[in-house]
């Protein structure tokens, strides 16, 4: 009987599932809400139960599965499977992994969503294979995951690859969620993109379509701002520039410490595509040591939304198979 990996992608809004075989092949994915409510603690059932649902609607039997590889959002204590903290789901030291073994008698492995997002990009996705790979998520904040030497690199307690904190501005730079001013999140996500390009709009008079979404509907997002850029928009190509100078900037002096063969652009604002990859190929270019720029790769992720669930059939793959 051919077995099959579970992966499990905790957001703050959905819970994404999927079982998978070995080779990395989805043969099954859906979702679910992520219930929040009294500190979040009914998701660990609401995720048993949905793999027993799906079982029993696939008409198939738990000794199907290895075991479950589950991305959570914060900073994981690998030697426990505890979340140290997930303000999102208001977790606070959640014992992830023990819980999710008592529910759903299957063995558990834990990771952080960013993490499990660049490992599946590693293995079926635009890494292509790559085992020296960083990957970065532009979504609502910025996402990282560094994998050196095949293994995610997660630190002394669980904060290894936070490349959206990596500081831009380090004077007078916008507030991030994290405490500090001025971090790669507060320019490269799709709200530091929005919020440049409003304050843009407002600093000059320039003529641009985007003064007119801007007037039409009272914001702008990180979509127009590419989508006039590739109508040549001069004030959306300057905004373009400006994010993709500061992203080239801080993945060159990341790459320049670890020499990867790829690196890989995710999230939302990933949708802009090619121009997005080539304005931070420019950039990068000119900051990153010549060797360093020579071998790395820089990419659109390939699997969208499937990144962390196949990441989590990876980290099962690897650690209980
Ligand atoms: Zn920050």
């Amino acid at each position: 009987m051919e077995q099959w990996l579970v992966g499990v992608d905790l957001g703050g809004t959905t819970v994404k599932l999927a079982f998978v075989n070995m080779y990395g092949e989805i043969i099954c994915k859906w979702e679910i809400p992520t219930d929040k409510s009294e500190q979040g603690k009914h998701i660990i059932t609401h995720i048993a139960k949905a793999i027993d649902e799906k079982l029993r609607e696939l008409d198939e039997s738990k000794e199907r599965l290895i075991g479950i590889g589950i991305g959570a959002p914060g900073p994981v204590n690998m030697a426990t499977g505890d979340i140290y903290e997930a303000v999102n789901l208001g977790w606070k030291n959640f014992p992830l992994k023990d819980r999710l073994e008592m529910e759903t008698g299957l063995p558990v492995v834990v990771d952080n969503d960013a993490n499990i997002a660049a490992i599946g990009e590693m293995w079926k996705g635009a890494g292509d294979g790559a085992k020296n790979l960083i990957l970065v998520t532009l979504g609502t904040g910025v996402g990282g995951g560094v994998i050196v030497n095949g293994q995610i690199v997660h630190g002394t307690n669980g904060a290894g690859g936070e490349i959206g904190h990596i500081t831009s501005i380090p004077e007078g730079g916008a507030s991030c969620n994290c405490g500090k001013t001025g971090c790669l999140e507060t320019i490269a996500s799709a709200t530091g993109i929005a919020r440049i390009a409003t304050e843009r709009l407002q600093q000059t008079n320039e003529p641009s379509c985007l003064r007119d979404v801007w007037k039409e509907s009272g914001t702008v997002t990180a979509k127009d701002v590419f989508d006039a850029a590739k109508k040549n928009d001069t004030l959306a190509l300057h905004i373009v520039d400006e994010v993709t100078f500061h992203l080239g900037l801080a993945l060159a002096n990341l790459a320049n410490g670890l020499n990867p063969e790829k690196i890989v652009i995710g999230g939302g604002v990933s949708k802009a595509g090619d121009m997005l990859a080539q304005a931070v190929a420019r950039h990068f270019k000119r900051f990153a040591f010549p060797r360093v720029a020579e071998a790395a790769d820089i990419v659109i992720a390939t699997l969208g939304n499937d990144a962390g669930v196949i990441g989590g059939a990876w980290l099962v793959k690897e650690n209980i198979a």
